[in-house]
């Protein structure tokens, strides 16, 4: 019988491409056709609602039922043009992935008839019966509902023969219950700090979107080999395997030519998420064989987050047609580089201005150095909620090995605004002469554009970069939801601009001095307060974490413990104070978030000791077994001078085997003993901890095992597939 890997092995290598062609031949006359955009509304909708619906767009006011009725009814004649025939309300509950439950149009009208119905109230609130998503302690089961209300801020779409609707997922009593909710606080928060603030500088600035642009790095195996391993099927990466004798040391991947196959796979991609208006852009090899990225152009960043969300489930649905699975696990196969997802953040204001973009004038670019100085102050001030904020059980892999981003958060800007900075650091504060100022905005300030044309200087091992008009956050993990990083960003951001705002109107008000000494005067105290975070250097070196330390800078490479940042006392009073999260709401996703960590190294614990106990040790048994036979016929036919100079290695390799094959079940024993008294752990905190100190440990020392067997072991009996064919499948 041949083993499963042979099998996967036979159908992969008659695949060929399966060609994809987009029905018309321009992106600019499909891009967006299945989405109730701004375009569809004025043609689908009635006046007053298209008004209704572009304020609750722009100013966050409320729709009333009558106008809701019209907005449905227009969405429903849009969609089913488009050949829908079920709705859903479309949300992120804290699972990670997206969740929907399809109803149909179609209701009977009691006289054996039918009719295609959507009101008002179907389009701005369900109850979906999703008592069994995590709420952290919410939800008790008298207050057992959960409630899915409309986001008129992000556009409905129609995905196959469903209209979806983008909804925020709350309990019965309003606290969040998804991702949504307190990122779409948290841009309230950030866009009315920073509209007070630009009032400084520019009166006509009514508004600030917070942008993102994500950069989304996934692998592409084939399915017949994803099916053939169990670890990939349940926990999304290889608990075991050899790195092939060729990995990504050449670089011949990075940015090479893409393989046909996985071209026709991003081309459908692309035209599906181009039809949703997802605008994306970029499409190349990352580093490792097999790894691949996707980029759009950035978008307010509620919506740039829903298409991520999007994107992703697209990537799961579209790989099946190409028979690819597509891996997001932060780090699928060890030793190989593992995936991230940078979050290229700024803010923009309704006047068309990137606030993290210099300008032409010494008073826009005062206005950059505003918003770039109050950055680097939030970040270094919230530095432990943002490493909470891209903590996960995948992510832990990444962050400080070597390849990602340490566990240290810390912020790169390049040599040319460090100097900036130093230069303002020692201006003369408080009032200042006019040749003092004029030589300040003309020698300082009014040089900024000039020295980032030339900024060449980028920093692949910094968390936090500034890029030139605006900052990557490079530490976000490849599955993460994109909304949490953004949740805490926005938050610090805008708790940051509000304090920058009382500390300016205090200089001005109570020591008269003008207002771009003020702001000066700020900046200088801010520059210096928040130098510790800054960081031009290696961070992946030994160097830095020594550095770090003494700083004060947190280095914490566990995850459950990192999540303690969620709940300090500083995060909760950040979160209340701008309306973002109660305690409780911070408290259910600390809890959630620490037993989703649980619950993923519990999964993997048990599919490693499966593999082990049905795969690698039976294996290795029987090899073991043949080498016995073998040695015991030499031994028939030699005499035994002859038997003992020829058979040495052959019985050395008997008692390597058994060595290897007893430590492999010791191992695997105690690390079920570890499980159950993990399980038995009350609080979740402990039991995460638990998992990460006691359990997850065990995980190397079996792999180590597992794959010295695969090296010694027959090829034919191995029974999974290598990473070499995993990786290099064309
Ligand atoms: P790199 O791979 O070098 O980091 P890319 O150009 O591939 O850079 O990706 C940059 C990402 O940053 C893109 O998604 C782009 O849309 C996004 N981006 C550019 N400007 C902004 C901005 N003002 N706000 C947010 N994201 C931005
Ligand atoms: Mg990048």
């Amino acid at each position: 019988m041949p083993t499963v890997r042979f099998l996967a092995l036979e159908q992969t290598m008659g695949r060929k491409p399966n060609n994809f062609k987009a029905p018309e031949s321009r992106v600019s006359e499909y891009f967006g056709s299945h989405v109730f955009n701004i375009k569809a509304m004025r043609e689908y909708m009635t006046s007053e609602a298209f008004k209704a619906v572009v304020d609750a767009m722009e100013n966050g006011s409320k729709i009333s039922r009558g106008v809701a009725d019209q907005v449905a009814s227009g969405m429903k004649a849009w969609a089913l043009n488009l050949g829908a025939t079920h709705y859903t309300h479309w949300f992120q509950p804290l699972t990670g992935s997206t969740a929907e439950k399809h109803d149909s149009f179609f209701e009977p009208t009691g006289n054996g008839e039918a009719m295609e119905k959507f009101s008002g109230g179907m389009l701005v609130q369900q109850e979906p019966d999703a008592s069994s998503f995590p709420n952290g302690g919410i939800r008790n089961t008298f207050e057992a509902r959960g409630y899915t209300a409309w986001d008129p801020t992000s556009p409905a779409f129609v995905f196959g023969s469903t209209l979806c609707i983008p909804t925020v997922f709350v309990s019965y009593t309003g606290e969040a219950l998804d991702y949504k909710t307190p990122l779409l606080r948290a841009l309230q928060a950030v866009d009315s700090a920073s509209t007070a603030v630009c009032k400084y500088f520019d009166k006509s600035v009514t508004k600030v979107n917070a942008t993102l642009g994500w950069e989304q790095e996934y692998f592409l195996v084939d399915e017949a080999y994803f099916h053939a391993r169990p670890d990939l099927m349940l926990a999304g990466r290889a608990l075991v395997g050899h790195a092939p004798a060729k990995g990504q040391q050449l670089d011949d991947h990075y940015f090479g030519s893409i393989p046909e196959r996985a071209i026709e796979f991003m081309k459908e991609l692309e035209y599906e998420s181009r039809i949703l208006g997802i605008p994306v852009k970029t499409r190349h090899n990352e580093v490792a064989p097999a790894q691949y990225e996707f980029a759009p152009v950035f978008e307010e960043a509620n919506v740039a987050v829903d298409h991520n969300s999007l994107f992703m489930d697209l990537m799961e649905k579209v790989s099946r047609r190409h028979d690819f699975r597509v891996l997001l696990h932060e780090k699928p196969f060890a030793n190989i580089n593992g995936s991230g997802k940078h979050n290229n953040w700024s803010l923009a204001t309704n006047t068309g201005v990137n606030l993290l973009a210099p300008g032409s004038t010494p008073m826009s670019n005062l206005m950059f150095l505003t918003f770039f100085v109050n950055s680097i102050k939030a970040v270094h001030r919230h530095a432990d909620l943002i490493r909470a904020s891209i903590g996960s059980a995948g992510n832990e892999h990444r962050l400080g090995a070597n390849e990602a981003p340490p566990a240290i958060i810390s912020v790169f800007i390049g040599t040319q605004l460090s100097r900036v900075l130093d230069q303002l650091e020692n201006i003369e504060g408080g009032k200042m002469t006019p040749d003092q100022k004029t030589d300040l905005k003309l020698n300082v300030v009014g040089k900024i554009p000039d020295v980032l044309l030339d900024n060449t200087d980028r920093n692949r091992t910094s968390p936090f970069a500034f890029t030139g008009n605006k900052f990557e956050l490079r530490a976000a993990g490849s599955a993460s939801n994109c909304a949490q990083p953004m949740t805490v960003l926005n938050s610090a951001m805008a708790q940051q601009l509000i304090e920058f705002k009382i500390d300016v109107d205090a200089l001005i008000d109570n020591e008269g001095l003008k207002k771009d000494e003020a702001i000066f005067s700020i900046l200088k105290r801010y520059i210096k307060e928040s130098k510790a975070i800054r960081f031009e250097g290696d961070g992946y070196g030994d160097a830095w974490k020594a550095e770090a330390a003494k700083r004060g800078l947190t280095n914490e490479p566990s995850t459950p413990r990192a999540l303690d940042a969620y709940i300090s006392e500083q995060s909760l009073s950040l979160f209340k104070h701008l309306g973002v999260m109660s305690n409780r709401e911070a408290e259910a996703r600390h809890e959630i978030l620490l037993e989703s960590y649980f619950m993923k190294i519990q999964i993997e614990s048990r599919v490693l000791g499966d593999l082990a106990g049905n795969h690698i040790v039976p294996t290795a048994i029987k090899y073991q077994n043949t080498l016995i036979d073998n040695v015991q016929r030499l031994k028939d036919i030699m005499d035994a001078d002859t038997f003992n100079r020829v058979a040495k290695e052959q019985l050395e390799m008997i008692k390597d085997i058994s060595a290897r094959i007893s430590q492999i079940l010791g191992s695997k024993e105690a690390m079920v003993q570890e499980r159950k008294k993990a399980n038995l752990m009350e609080d979740m905190r402990d039991r995460a901890i638990a998992y990460h100190d006691h359990v997850k440990p065990y995980f190397e020392v079996i792999r180590y095992e597992s794959d010295k067997l695969e090296l010694m072991i027959d090829d034919e009996q191995w029974p999974l597939p290598k990473f070499r064919e995993m990786l290099y499948t064309r």
